[in-house]
């Protein structure tokens, strides 16, 4: 038989082998191999017989290295599945690493800017100055609904005011409402901060959720020489600013607490305990600032020193303690019989000084008639005894009298003794 018949035979049965089952590849061949046997019936060569057997062969073989390349393919698929899972494992590995270091440098930036925010508070004097950086970064870096400010009056738990922030608008000084007086009860009660969450009731939110709905809400007691000064509360904050909020706040109340105890010392330098009205020193400054202003405008202005009379005597007949509340008297009795633009201050035991803003000797003559007169006519009560007393007013006025401070005080004071030299309760 023509070798190109026997190698058609092959390329035919080689990829049949490879494609279908073992026997299916087997009859083939074998009706194959009866064909050619059948064709070559009388004269079957030895080639023909040794092809009959590799043909035979060929299924087998092809079968084995089927199965081998089968077996093959199997492993090189789990190789390459278990090293795409190593490369994904890898690449999500990276994406937390990166996501972790993008949180670490947010972190890290918030830190500072709130390092930055706090140095700068740090360094304001005034209530306004911390409360504005305050407002503007917490209306900058935060999502809330609404924040107020309750400050209380010292040293009860009575509002003093209350200021707003929200988002997209200046902070504004508002009325108290009665969610603030509740919440101010709630702080009272806990004495540290509360989180309330809509999520989960606590003993006290469903008291609050009466008057207002909220989400959540955080309140923070601002505490000043171990007293609650005020409390910082924002409405529906998202859980994600919880903890930079918590810090600000923190950093906030350090400084108002600064800031009230700054004001504190500074009241104290300009105001006097007893009476409330201005110390000596503080006094004479504004003095001295209303002279050149007169002088500048070259306008009038008066000078009045008043001495309570035979004060030594009150003291000495119904004791200090009543002395002090008749001194506290006098000097109400001056706050409101005077304007508000007047300086009034105590400038030594029982004397007072008075600069009427604007005013030349006759109307300084009628005011200071009008306080004597009231003094006069005032009973006072000092635990329990009623007290009267009157006073003694001398007057100079600028620039008749005198242009500065020492020729006015001086001639103020001749005047007073003139006064006491004629009687007493009297004005010179
Ligand atoms: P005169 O009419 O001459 O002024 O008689 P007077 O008794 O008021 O005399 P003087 O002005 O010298 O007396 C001052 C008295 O004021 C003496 C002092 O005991 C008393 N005094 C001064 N400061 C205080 C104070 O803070 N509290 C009390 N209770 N008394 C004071
Ligand atoms: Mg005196
Ligand atoms: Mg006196």
């Amino acid at each position: 038989m023509n070798p190109f018949v026997y190698f058609i035979f092959y390329v035919i049965l080689l990829p049949l082998s490879y494609k279908v089952e073992l026997r299916w590849s087997l009859s083939c061949s074998v009706l194959i191999s009866i064909y050619v046997l059948a064709a070559q019936f009388k004269h079957v060569s030895y080639e023909t017989i040794l092809f009959i057997v590799f043909f035979n062969i060929i299924p087998f073989v092809m079968e084995k290295f089927k199965r081998n390349f089968n077996a093959y393919k199997s492993i090189m698929r789990n190789e390459i599945g278990s090293v795409r899972k190593s490369y994904d494992n890898l690449m999500e590995a990276d994406k937390k690493q990166l996501e972790s270091n993008l949180e670490i440098e947010r972190k890290t930036q918030q830190v500072s800017s709130l390092y930055e925010i706090s140095k700068e508070m740090s360094e304001c004097l005034t209530f306004e100055d911390i409360f504005d950086i305050f407002s503007s970064v917490l209306r900058k870096s935060f999502r809330f609904r609404l924040a107020r400010l309750v400050l209380l009056k010292e040293p009860n738990d009575q509002i003093d005011s209350v200021y707003e922030i929200e988002l997209g608008r200046t902070y504004a000084k508002v009325a108290p409402d009665n969610f603030d007086r509740e919440l101010i009860e709630v702080i009272f009660q806990e004495r540290k901060e509360i989180l309330i969450s809509s999520m989960e009731e606590t003993r006290f939110s469903r008291r609050l959720f009466i008057i207002k709905d909220f989400d959540t809400l955080i309140a923070i007691p601002l505490i000043s020489e171990e007293k609650i000064a005020g409390i910082l509360y924002v409405e529906n904050i998202s859980r994600a600013y919880f903890e930079n909020f918590f810090i600000l706040a923190g950093q906030f109340a350090i400084q108002l607490q600064k800031v009230i105890l700054y004001k504190k010392v500074q009241d104290m330098a300009i105001t006097d305990s007893l009476t409330e009205v201005s110390t000596r020193r503080y006094f004479l400054e504004r003095f001295r600032e209303e002279i050149r202003r007169s002088m500048r405008r070259k306008s009038s202005m008066s000078f009045l020193m008043i001495d309570l009379d035979y004060f030594k005597e009150k003291n000495d007949k119904f004791g200090h303690l009543v002395g002090d509340v008749i001194l506290k008297e006098v000097a109400s009795v001056l706050k409101s019989t005077l304007r508000e633009i007047d300086i009034i201050g105590r400038y030594g035991g029982e004397e007072f000084t008075v600069v009427l803003a604007g005013i030349g000797k006759e109307g300084a003559l009628q005011a200071a008639e009008r306080i004597r007169s009231s003094v006069e006519h005032s009973v006072f009560k000092a635990y329990d005894e009623k007290v009267s007393i009157t006073i003694s007013i001398g007057i100079s006025s600028f620039p008749e009298d005198g242009v500065d401070e020492r020729s006015l005080i001086e001639s103020a004071d001749r005047a007073l003794y003139k006064a006491k030299e004629k009687g007493r309760n009297r004005v010179e």
